[in-house]
């Protein structure tokens, strides 16, 4: 079958570059994804949305998204999932600078986003404890999303426009000729294509691999913990990062919690996910280890239950920021790969500016080379406020 551009991977990235693509007149568009859309990392993501970062370039970025994750119905037809609760992020006085600068530029940038003293959080959060707090960076109209029925929506919208989607359809191997992606062999027949765009996230380097090619990824461990919270804890609460603490956590329903580390694993890198298992049991062990940095904070989170956990992987590079960018080997892959775990809230704006790219278009949310895989080797890596790539 042949295709002007064919997407592998059904993940959030790939579902909003078919969507942009197929609605931005890019021809014949096919979606290929080997089990079904949702199914890799972005069904294991807790799909925070935060605008707190330390670049102009990502902060644009994940403005741009969020306002189609809180207008999904309307701008591209189905549901998000989106629900603004706000998100408020904590620092030590040894982060309060950056603090300051980032909402700095936050702001100048359109972002709504001020600092809180710890009596104005106390006022929002009765039950917190300021130990170790100098100040909190605020988003009244931030939150968190449904990661799987987001990139249901793209897809759905692609197909809409045009697009195909073939679901358990997996690239078994890739045909190249010279510097030209020829042919992708799949379980589904082959595929050729003027543009493949390589959207298989945390598999990136074993997608590569069939080229003879990588990008500098690494594969990171991640372990979500649930809460299920007292009684003096129901309803909803903001989306929090505590940088003193190393968690972050948002609700799940009236009753629940999830939560996560901000740093993920970085100890035990692997190269792909084939070094994990990622049907591993969240135990005892990281329930009392997140269990204490919760109740240092909030400690009336140590009455909350342990409801189980999951384990999901990042795509990390070495600036914790995305690939995204036609390869350096092959003139007709296009990379979308890296998200360094925080992709999700940057999906729209991804498959904005991948498309935008791939179509020849003078016009860019940001300037392509920020994000060009070139930066690994001019090094020229963007810079980070904080000790926490995650929140880069
Ligand atoms: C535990 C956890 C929590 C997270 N929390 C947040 C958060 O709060 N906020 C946030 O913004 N981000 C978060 N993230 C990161 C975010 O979820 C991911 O960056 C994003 O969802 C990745 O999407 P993707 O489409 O790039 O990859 P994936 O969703 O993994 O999609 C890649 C797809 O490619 C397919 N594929 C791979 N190889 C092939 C092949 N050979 N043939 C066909 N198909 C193939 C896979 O089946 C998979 O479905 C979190 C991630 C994890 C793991």
């Amino acid at each position: 079958m042949r295709f002007d551009v064919v997407v592998v991977g059904g993940g959030s990235t790939g579902t909003s570059i078919a969507y942009y693509l197929s609605a931005n007149g890019a021809g014949r568009v096919a979606l290929l994804e080997r089990n079904w859309v949702g199914w890799g990392q972005t069904g294991r993501s807790t799909a925070v949305v935060r605008l707190h970062y330390s670049t102009p370039e990502i902060t644009k970025m994940a403005l741009e998204s969020w306002r189609v994750l809180k207008d999904m119905e309307k701008l591209v037809g189905g549901p998000s999932g989106f629900t603004a609760v706000g998100f408020m992020m904590f620092v030590g006085p040894e982060d309060y600078d950056g603090l300051r600068k980032n909402v700095d530029m936050q702001r100048s940038v359109g972002v709504n986003s001020r600092i809180l003293q710890p009596d104005e959080v106390r006022q929002i959060l009765p039950y917190v404890s300021s130990t170790g707090m100098a100040a909190a960076a605020y988003e009244p109209e931030s939150g968190y999303a449904d990661p799987v029925a987001t990139a249901q929506t793209f897809s759905s919208a692609a197909v809409t426009n045009g697009a195909k989607l073939f679901e358990k359809c997996e690239v078994k191997s890739v045909k190249a000729d010279g510097r030209r992606v020829e042919r992708l062999e799949t379980s589904s027949g082959y595929f050729e294509a003027d543009v493949v765009v390589n959207a298989t996230g945390v598999w990136c380097n074993d997608f590569l691999a069939m080229l003879g090619a990588e990008v500098p990824v690494a594969i990171m461990k991640e372990e979500i913990v649930v809460w299920k919270r007292p009684e003096n804890l129901r309803g909803l609460h903001p989306v929090v990062g505590d940088l003193p603490n190393n968690f972050y956590m948002r609700p799940f329903a009236d009753h629940h919690t999830y939560m996560g580390s901000i740093n993920p694993d970085t100890e035990n890198p692997g190269k792909t996910p084939s070094a994990f298992n990622l049907e591993e049991k969240v135990g005892i062990d990281t329930a009392g280890r997140y269990g204490d940095a919760v109740s240092n904070r909030f400690p009336d989170f140590a009455k909350a239950e342990f409801a189980g956990g999951w384990v999901g992987l990042y795509d990390v590079t070495p600036d914790w920021l995305p690939v995204v960018g036609f390869s350096r080997h092959y003139e007709n892959l296009f990379n979308a790969v890296g998200m360094s775990g925080h992709g999700f809230k940057l999906a729209p704006a991804i498959g904005m500016h991948s498309s935008n790219i791939i179509l020849g278009k003078k016009q860019h949310i940001i300037e392509p080379s920020f994000l060009d895989e070139k930066r690994f080797v001019e090094k020229k890596l963007a810079e980070k406020t904080y000790r926490y790539g995650v929140i880069s």
